[in-house]
Order: C-alpha cells, then sequence, then structure tokens
C-alpha cells in the first residue's frame, strides 16, 4: 500500500467457535498487509467483514444502522446467502481485495411507515417485514397496492420481503425467488384462509419497486399487532395503517464471482 492514509477496515465476528478462529486468522493477515482493524466498529472504515451466517449479517446491518461502508461475508454458518467467502478461502479473498478484483451490489431495503392512533414510527428491514397477529390470532388486514383495494386478508399474516429476502421466510412460505438486483417488493400471504367465509390471495405477487403497499389491521379481539423485522419483534397497539415502500437508502456488499448466487441456490435447496 503506497498511500499513507490508514485503510481500516472493522472485522465482527459472532461467538461460535469457529467465527472466533477465523476471526483471529483474519485480524493476523489483514494486518501483515497493512490494514487496520480497530477494535470497536470505526465509522471512517472502507470495508466491513462479518464472520458468521446470514443471521450474523443482519444482526451486524441493524447494529450498525444500515451504514453505507460496504459489507463482506465470510461464511461460518450453514449456507450463507449474504456470506459469501469461505474460511478456507480468506487467502483468495484478501488478494482480490486488494488488487479491486469485486463488483459493489446494491441491497435493496424495505421501509415500514407505520401509524397508530397517538404517533408514527419508521422501520427498515434488509430481508423482510412480517405482519402478524398476536398470541398467534388470526390477523384481518386490507391489502392496497398504490391506493387500489387488494383483498381482505385473513390467515397467519403477511410478508413483505425484499428481493434479497426473498430465499429466506418468504421461500419457506412459498414466495418466489427474486434475483437482487430486481428492484421489487413481494408480498406473501402466510396460511392465508380461503373459504365461503374469507376470500384471501393464496399466492404471492411480486409488486415494482415505486408502488406502496399499504395494510390496514381490521381489529376484532385484540388491538394489538406485531411487526417483525428480520427476525425482532415489535408490538404496536391501535395500527391504523402500515405503509411499505423502498426506501431510497441500500446497503452494499461486495460480490467477487457473479455466479455465486445460482450456486448458492442451488446448493441450498436441492
Ligand atoms: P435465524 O436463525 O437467524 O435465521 C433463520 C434461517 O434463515 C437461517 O438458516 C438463516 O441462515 C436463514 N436466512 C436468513 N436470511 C436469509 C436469506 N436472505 N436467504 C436465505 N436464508 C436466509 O432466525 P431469526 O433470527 O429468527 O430471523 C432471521 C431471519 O430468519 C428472518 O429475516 C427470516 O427471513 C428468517 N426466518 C425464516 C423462517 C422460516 O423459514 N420459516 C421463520 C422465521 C424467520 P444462516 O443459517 O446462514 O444464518
Amino acid at each position: 500500500m503506497t498511500d499513507n492514509k490508514p485503510r481500516i477496515i472493522n472485522v465482527i465476528a459472532n461467538n461460535n467457535p469457529e467465527s472466533q478462529k477465523t476471526y483471529r486468522l483474519l485480524v493476523d493477515k489483514l494486518t501483515l498487509k497493512g490494514f487496520v482493524l480497530p477494535e470497536k466498529f470505526d465509522n471512517n472504515a472502507e470495508l466491513n467483514i462479518c464472520i458468521g451466517g446470514d443471521g450474523a449479517f443482519l444482526r451486524t446491518v441493524h447494529r450498525h444502522k444500515f451504514t453505507n461502508i460496504p459489507f463482506v461475508g465470510i461464511n461460518t454458518g450453514h449456507l450463507g446467502f449474504f456470506q459469501e467467502i469461505l474460511p478456507e478461502n480468506i487467502d483468495i479473498f484478501i488478494e482480490k481485495y486488494m488488487q479491486n478484483n469485486y463488483v459493489i451490489e446494491k441491497i435493496f431495503l424495505v421501509k415500514a411507515d407505520i401509524c397508530t392512533k397517538d404517533s408514527c414510527f419508521q422501520l427498515y428491514g434488509v430481508n423482510e417485514i412480517v405482519v402478524k397477529g398476536i398470541h398467534s390470532k388470526v390477523v384481518h388486514l386490507e391489502v392496497f397496492i398504490d391506493g387500489n383495494h387488494l383483498e381482505k386478508f385473513c390467515g397467519d399474516g403477511m410478508i413483505i420481503s425484499t428481493p434479497v429476502g426473498s430465499t429466506a421466510y418468504n421461500f419457506s412460505s412459498g414466495g418466489s425467488i427474486i434475483y437482487p438486483s430486481l428492484k421489487t417488493l413481494q408480498l406473501t400471504p402466510l396460511s392465508p384462509i380461503s373459504s365461503r367465509a374469507y376470500r384471501s390471495l393464496t399466492n404471492s405477487a411480486v409488486i415494482p419497486g415505486e408502488l406502496k403497499i399499504t395494510i390496514r389491521p381490521e381489529y376484532r379481539y385484540e388491538n394489538s399487532i406485531l411487526v417483525i423485522v428480520d427476525g425482532i419483534e415489535h408490538r404496536y397497539d391501535n395500527i391504523t395503517e402500515i405503509n411499505f415502500t423502498i426506501p431510497e437508502k441500500t446497503i452494499s456488499r461486495l460480490n467477487f464471482d457473479r455466479n455465486m448466487y445460482w450456486n448458492n441456490l442451488k446448493s441450498k435447496f436441492l
């Protein structure tokens, strides 16, 4: 490295022994190459390396408030969709990184603007935001796309998934896989009730990124709704409306191999 400006990299690992081992190895190798690895998260870093599974990646993104510093993941979990590098390929990764041999990919997020009778809140998700009833009750939701009434949904709940989240909860619930560069949201029903009494769409719908999805809960027995963001539960009372959009804000990650997505899909699901 020729420039005198320190090249700072944040390395974040979960507590799993394999992640901790990889962390120590990575710190030694990157230090030898002249990078500075701060003990605490540094907002002036050029890169965040996250060691763990997809869950660890999601927690890191939330903890660091959807930072603009690009991410790269080293996978010590199951098969990681966000975690592209395998621990045994650390040397190749460092070499490619130092040669700028990668592309930076945008990750689209989902934003929920939640209004209750008293106030409004905003939540951001990487994978998805889910609307459910409390105490496992059936929820009754009026659903609108860009102001057009779509359905009166009855069932366990509704997933609003991002393209990168399409392979997570969305996929387990019968939703489609969406390539990450497609700027869309996917509305996927959770156990929709479709009977003589209730007519709910039983399949998911893929919505163009510029349209807004609105959900208005209809309260039957309880005035509370659960909003679950990337696995984290938030409970709200008296929600009047939730609007879901794709925000301007994105996060980014390094991609070293354009075939990785398809290889990952095949090995994770087939
Ligand atoms: P978690 O244990 O951190 O994650 C559950 C599973 O989802 C793990 O196997 C994880 O992979 C995988 N995963 C996460 N993001 C993924 C993605 N974008 N594509 C493919 N697989 C992905 O569980 P959590 O803390 O409750 O919630 C985190 C995420 O879990 C949520 O965002 C939700 O998508 C997912 N989830 C799935 C189900 C389901 O499939 N029925 C139910 C609830 C939540 P790793 O093993 O690599 O971490």
